[in-house]
């Protein structure tokens, strides 16, 4: 039996119609378009198609983009200082630091120079520590996208086992505690882990953030598993989810995709808490 297909692109832009409506409103009631401001420092040029994607996403979705472009040069504290000038700026209501950061920043004081209020990425420290207690807070994005994912399969999350195989700070850790909020029993599995496989074949739900090309095999998925694959691996000029795909069809009820599944989802969720943070903040 092959897998159903968990359609991020899809999911995306019904998502991305309720977005619209939201920031209509809210430019209707107060007179102006929310805004992002986005932040990117140095040349990487996947860090520039990241960025182009997110400004044309504000487009379609009627959110003012503001972008600030620095140069590979540019100084932990120049950084500070722009961040300060956008936490100050009414107009603003989401602000995003596109990383990596140019070598020499401290990447770790830049991020945490953002407000809270306007972190539409979910990184700084309050945000990721009220997502832990279970407050309101802008949560991180691909996280949030994960769970919508997993929600659009109409599976029930609570009372069922779920494996997170990653522990990173973005993506691992604060879906592990999403999982947990709805009631999973929660794994977290790691390059420190033994006998990875033994966990990942009692996952009913299945999270892989990793970064490694097609790491998780179908042998090592239960069968009926909601699959999501978070990876985005380059190889011969093609993107590669972290699960291998075609064996992992034979066994999960429900797959994302690599592209089309988690990708289209984040940017929906930058969107979504850019809008949330202009009215958490009236
Ligand atoms: P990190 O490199 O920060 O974390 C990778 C995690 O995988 C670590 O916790 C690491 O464990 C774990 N790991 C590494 N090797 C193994 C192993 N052999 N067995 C078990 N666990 C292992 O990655 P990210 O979380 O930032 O990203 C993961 C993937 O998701 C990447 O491909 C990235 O490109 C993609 N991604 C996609 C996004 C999207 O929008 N689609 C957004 C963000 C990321 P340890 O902690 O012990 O080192």
């Amino acid at each position: 039996m092959s897998a159903t297909l968990i359609d991020g692109k899809k999911l995306s832009s019904l998502v991305r119609e309720d977005i619209k409506r939201d920031a209509l409103a809210y430019e209707q009631k107060y007179g102006r378009k929310i805004g992002l401001a986005v932040i990117l420092a140095g040349e990487n040029p996947a860090s520039k198609i990241y960025v182009r994607n997110k400004i044309v996403a504000c487009e379609e979705t009627g959110i003012r983009s503001f972008e600030y472009y620095l140069p590979e040069t540019v100084t932990t504290d120049q950084l500070i200082e722009l961040v300060e000038t956008v936490n100050a700026d009414e107009n603003i209501d989401g602000l995003l630091v596109q990383l990596p950061l140019p070598k020499g920043v401290d990447e770790k004081a830049v991020l945490k120079a953002v407000s809270p209020a306007k972190d539409v990425d979910g990184f700084h420290a309050v945000n990721a520590g009220n997502l832990l207690l279970g407050n309101p807070c802008l949560a991180a994005c691909t996280p949030s996208g994960i769970m919508e994912l997993i929600k659009s399969t109409g599976v029930q999350i609570a009372r069922k086992n779920a494996v997170v195989v990653g522990r990173s700070n973005i993506v691992g850790k604060p879906v592990a505690v999403m999982l947990l909020s709805e009631n999973a029993t929660v794994t977290v599995c790691h390059s420190k882990t033994t006998d990875l496989k033994k966990h990942t074949l009692e996952a009913d739900i299945l999270v892989v953030a990793v970064g490694i090309k097609e790491f998780i095999k179908g042998d090592m998925i239960k069968k009926g598993a909601v699959v999501i694959d978070v990876g985005m691996n380059r190889s011969d000029g093609k993107l590669y989810g972290d699960v291998e795909f075609d064996s992992a069809k034979e066994r999960a009820a429900f797959i994302t995709p690599v592209p089309g599944g988690v990708g289209p989802m984040t940017i929906t969720m930058l969107l979504k808490n850019t809008v949330k943070a202009a009215n958490l903040a009236k």
